[in-house]
């Protein structure tokens, strides 16, 4: 971990920032801040030191341990209590065999102070929530009422087309075939993700052998950029809409406007019958007041004058709910 990893732009990556002595405090003799790696004994009082002592020094309190070569993690005399390099084969304080010695457990560093953010979420979730039932009961709850039908009413509108030239516009790859004039220019057409920099965080890792391990953690930041391509205006030969004839009336019985003649032909001025629509409104009363209702032509078929319905109404505007016929 010593030299940078890194697999190019867009991929996070890990560096390491140096070695420092862990600290430990001596319990016999009560001195402080001694250095995990160079004081392997107390000098003042000459104690081992206990692997269970290690602690992360303060930022003042760094000592960088230069060109460390890290041979693994310390262990602990079973017999002494004393944290012994990963190489010793017998324990330097008490002369016992390590044969069997178990690795000194790890130090975590301490967290930063997480700020008090759950108690805001529970707020949100539950601003969220009643916000939801009183969109609900203003908005969304329903009541069922009698109703009878007064009547039935149509609209209905014929598109009719010609065979024109007309003006297109649309990406160089989409243009058709059969375009003529073509004329482009550059226009953004999608974006792509591109690194904006870095963010990075310095976390340490107690290492075992009464060092730490400072590494710089970074994620790269992204952005959009925007990508331009050929937008191209053109004329085209094209079925065109170019009339609506418009027919509207009470009752069941629903008259198309007469279409006029269509030529056989796809050559420029042929006519020929486009898309058609028509608008089916029913005709209510709740008893109190007249109501109306666009519907599908199937619905709208289905009831008959003078026929009395169940409807649902918003149990609040009183509003009739034309999807409920
Ligand atoms: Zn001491
Ligand atoms: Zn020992």
């Amino acid at each position: 971990m010593d030299k940078p990893t890194s697999a190019g732009p867009g991929a996070p990556r890990e560096e390491s920032l140096g070695h420092y002595e862990m600290l430990w405090d001596c319990g016999h003799c009560e001195t402080k801040k001694l250095l995990g790696k160079t004081h392997r004994h107390c000098p003042t009082c000459g104690a081992p030191q206990g692997e269970a002592k290690r602690y992360f020094p303060t930022e003042a309190d760094k000592v960088l341990v230069k060109d460390h070569v890290f041979t693994g993690g310390d262990r602990t005399c079973a017999s002494c209590g004393a944290a012994q390099s990963a190489k010793a084969e017998h324990c330097g304080t008490c002369g016992a065999s390590l044969g069997v010695a178990k690795a000194v457990p790890l130090v975590t560093p301490p967290k930063p102070v997480a700020k008090q953010k759950s108690n805001r979420i529970w707020f949100i979730v539950l601003g969220v929530v009643l916000f939801l039932v009183l969109i609900w009961f203003m908005c969304i709850r329903k009541k069922e009422i009698a109703m009878q039908v007064t009547g039935h009413r149509w609209s209905v509108v014929q598109e009719i087309e010609e065979y024109r030239e007309v003006s297109e516009e649309t990406w160089r790859n989409e243009v058709p075939g059969g375009a003529r004039q073509i004329s482009c220019s550059r226009k953004q057409r999608s974006t792509r993700s591109v690194q904006d920099g870095e963010d990075c965080k310095v976390e340490k890792v107690d290492k075992g052998d009464g060092t730490f391990e400072e590494v710089k953690k970074c994620t790269p930041r992204m952005k959009d950029e925007g990508v331009d391509d050929d937008f191209c205006s053109f004329r085209i030969d094209r079925w065109t809409k170019v009339e609506e004839l418009k027919g509207n009336g009470s009752g069941l019985d629903v008259k198309w406007p007469p279409l006029p003649a269509s030529s056989a032909q796809t050559r420029i001025g042929a006519r020929r019958a486009g898309p058609k629509h028509g608008t089916y409104t029913l005709d209510l009363h709740d008893g109190k007041q007249a109501r109306t209702c666009d519907v599908e032509e199937g619905t709208w078929k289905k009831y008959g004058d003078g026929q009395k319905i169940k409807a649902q109404v918003r149990a609040r505007s009183g509003e009739l709910v034309c999807a409920s016929l």
